[in-house]
């Protein structure tokens, strides 16, 4: 019998005792699959050996050395020990520093060679490195080009799990199956399973580790391809409630603008999904999003969306994020549709018991047409007589989840999604799953353009004094900082991209503005302003209140952390302040400066960033020359590559249902890969729908282990 299989705890093998399994354990590591599937977060270029006179400066470097002194060690002040030699190249000298390591002294003697990894700085014309990494050149044994950086937990060094993921691989890979039909395996030109799993660990040379990263990245943009198209499949196969043809005149003759062609076709899109009938007479739930920026006027077509619900003989649900916004919606619609004798409601979770249980009762009585609220409307109280139609606007901030809670409220009904979040034509699936997408792509005319500039902290008296004069002349201002309170921990507000090993940048050292300290210091500046703040961490009832204040202009300033993302409308607010603007994705700053330019002010927004790269300047500069959210969108995928758009979808959907998570696509920066990885999916579920072919069993197994949670389609 073997020693080890893939299932094999690593208790058993030798070096792990006790405390390293628990030390494992907290990093999700319990057998050898577990180990194999451990991936490093980095890697260390030490194959990449430079001469001294060629070195940088910058980041780590590598050089090999001959050794020219012995170790002289100095204690410089209780402990503090220093311990200093000398070592050569062809190309010249430098001096070793080591910091608080005496033994060195037992390590280092004259003649012999080392590698060194680490941070080398120069001062005049002397060369230093600083506690490097070193490996001795033996001959005949090669050191390895690119070494594994693991994620750690205290008492585990990356050496320790090197050491053992490297018996794990050569005892038990070869039992690894590859799930990819060799078909699509070669046309894609990714290597095996096990070459690629061998070799993220223990890369052959920066080729091979490109090609196994890709065919990890692969993989789970293929799982995910299937679960969506496996799920939409499915779908086409339900039988929805069937819409009547209506004449939407009604609704469209009582607007006071004419709607923009793109508008036009969303609303025909909607008409067609409802009412149009397949060949077997039936109409399949309607699951469509509807993609617009903000001010685009998507509230409008969901409108429509509702009317012709209504005019069917059923009622329509829409569910906003906030109550403010719920409220907002519900003026707009039911003065309109009121004059057509449909009759909505709001139903919020602020609204009073006596209140709830009249709305609930008229929900499943039918004497009301449209209910618009918030969470409240997924109660277990909340029950309608025929539910037609459930709208959610948008998604970002509800959970798959929420959103399927309410449409269980019924199974027929048609699902409407509204979100402001351009998002580029190849990621589109991606984000939306298995939604249909409508994409609004004209604004309506007459629209002032909002000014945009981009500053740095020197014109730090310039902006208050600009701020001042916008609400001295009757505007309001925004102000976004990236942190709530002084000492938040530095948190990455878009992940690192693309292991291409390129990207594991250093932080910047550069302090996050804090929402806090930010609006104490405006109070203190300009006194005579009224100053709001806002953050997660205040209670909804209290944010609402604050948010309150502000549309009613009885706040001047509100200074707040992303919370305000979401469709606000506050038309009277002309000028909106991104502090560390570097720190957010271009579409979200994009979202950010649509909240102003509302109304009939001039409005401008101003992004302070002290972040002096090539590549925060060029992503700032797009917002400075482009208004399109989609130009945006598709210029910043180039720009940052596809890897954090994978790692904000799979920390939406992990946070928000225990979804997917992307944890190699997150790194990958090929768009094409991706397109390639979903046309696969599709094309194997088109010939396989239900994935029951035998050379489909594996990755039928695959999906149904990271998918169900959120699509629940396989079985
Ligand atoms: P969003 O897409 O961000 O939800 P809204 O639906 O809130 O945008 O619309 C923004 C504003 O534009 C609203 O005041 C709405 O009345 C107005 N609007 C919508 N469509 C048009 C149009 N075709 N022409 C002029 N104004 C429009
Ligand atoms: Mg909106």
């Amino acid at each position: 019998m073997k020693k080890y299989t893939l299932s094999t705890p690593v208790s058993a093998l030798s070096g792990v005792g006790a405390a390293r399994e628990k030390q494992l354990a907290k990093l999700g590591i319990f057998t050898l699959r577990d180990l194999i599937y451990f991936f490093p977060r980095a890697y260390e270029r030490r194959g990449d050996v430079k001469r001294l006179s060629d070195l940088q400066f910058e980041g780590q470097e590598s050089v090999i050395l001959t050794v020219a002194s012995e170790v002289k060690s100095a204690q410089l002040r209780r402990g503090l020990t220093i311990s200093k030699l000398r070592a050569f190249d062809e190309s010249g000298a430098c001096e070793i520093v080591f910091f608080n390591t005496p033994f060195v002294k037992d390590v280092f003697h004259t003649g012999a060679e080392f590698r060194f990894y680490g941070k080398a700085s120069v001062s005049g014309r002397r060369i230093q490195l600083t506690n490097p990494k070193y490996e001795p050149i033996i001959p005949g044994r090669e050191l390895e080009a690119m070494v594994p950086v693991y994620p750690l937990t205290d008492g585990i060094s990356s050496k320790f799990i090197d050491k053992i993921t490297k018996i794990a691989i050569d005892e038990v890979i070869t039992e690894i199956t590859d799930p990819l039909p060799d078909s699509i395996r070669i046309k894609n030109s990714l290597p095996v399973l096990s070459y690629a799993l061998k070799n993220l660990h223990f890369p052959e040379n920066e080729d091979a580790l490109k090609k196994s990263l890709t065919r990890l990245a692969f993989d789970e943009m293929f799982i995910f391809g299937l679960g969506i198209s496996v799920s939409s499949q499915h779908k086409k196969r339900l039988i929805g409630v069937p819409f009547a043809p209506c004449d939407l005149s009604a609704v469209t003759s009582l607007l006071p603008y004419e709607l923009t062609d793109s508008q036009k076709n969303a609303v025909n899109d909607v008409y067609r999904d409802t009412v149009f009938k397949d060949k077997n007479g039936n109409v399949s739930p309607m699951a469509r999003i509807i993609v617009g920026d903000v001010g685009s006027g998507k509230t409008v077509c969901a409108i429509l969306a509702m009317y012709i619900a209504v005019k069917s003989g059923y009622q329509a649900a829409l569910m906003a994020p906030t109550e403010i916004l719920a409220r907002q919606h519900f003026f707009e619609v039911d003065s309109l549709l009121s004059r057509l004798g449909i009759k909505t409601e709001l139903l919020l979770g602020s609204t009073t018991q006596k209140e709830k249980k009249r709305i609930y009762s008229a929900l499943e009585s039918g004497d009301v047409d449209i209910v618009i609220g918030t969470h409240a409307l997924i109660s277990d109280k909340v029950d309608f007589k025929n539910l037609g139609l459930v709208i959610t606007d948008e998604q970002h901030r509800f959970g798959v989840r929420q959103r399927a809670t309410l449409k269980d409220k019924s199974r027929t009904a048609h699902l409407l999604v509204m979100s402001a979040t351009p998002i580029p034509r190849t990621l589109a699936l991606t984000m939306y799953g298995d939604l249909d997408v409508s994409r609004i792509t004209e604004m309506p005319k007459g629209r002032m353009r909002v000014d945009t500039f981009v500053v740095d902290e020197s014109y730090r008296d310039r902006l208050l004094s600009f701020i001042e004069k916008q609400v001295l002349s009757g505007g309001q201002c925004y102000v976004v900082c990236p942190a709530i309170e002084a000492d938040e921990e530095d948190r990455e507000l878009y992940a690192p991209t693309s292991i291409s090993l390129t990207a594991f940048d250093k932080a910047n050292n550069i302090k996050l503005k804090n929402t806090l300290e930010y609006a104490e210091n405006l109070r203190q500046k300009l006194p005579n302003l009224r100053i709001g703040c806002l953050h997660g961490k205040i209670k909804s009832a209290e944010k609402d209140e604050v948010m309150h204040k502000f549309s009613g202009g009885e706040i001047d300033v509100l200074v707040s952390t992303t919370v305000i993302e979401v469709g606000v409308n506050v038309p009277n607010a002309s000028l909106m302040i991104v502090e560390n603007a570097d720190r957010f994705g271009l579409s979200q700053l994009h979202q950010l400066r649509g909240r102003v330019g509302r109304g009939e002010r001039k409005s401008y927004c101003v992004l302070v960033s002290d972040l002096n790269t090539d590549k925060a300047r060029a992503r700032l500069e797009i917002m400075r020359t482009t208004y399109d959210g989609y130009e945006i969108s598709e210029r910043d995928l180039i720009l940052r590559g596809p890897g954090d758009f994978f790692a904000s979808v799979s920390d939406d959907s992990m946070r928000q249902s225990g979804g997917f998570e992307f944890k190699m696509a997150k790194l990958c920066d090929d768009s094409e890969l991706f397109s390639a990885a979903f046309s696969a999916a599709k094309e194997t579920v088109e010939s396989d729908p239900d994935l029951t072919l035998a050379e489909h069993e594996l990755i039928r197994k695959e999906v149904i282990q990271h998918l169900n949670p959120t699509l629940s389609t396989i079985s």
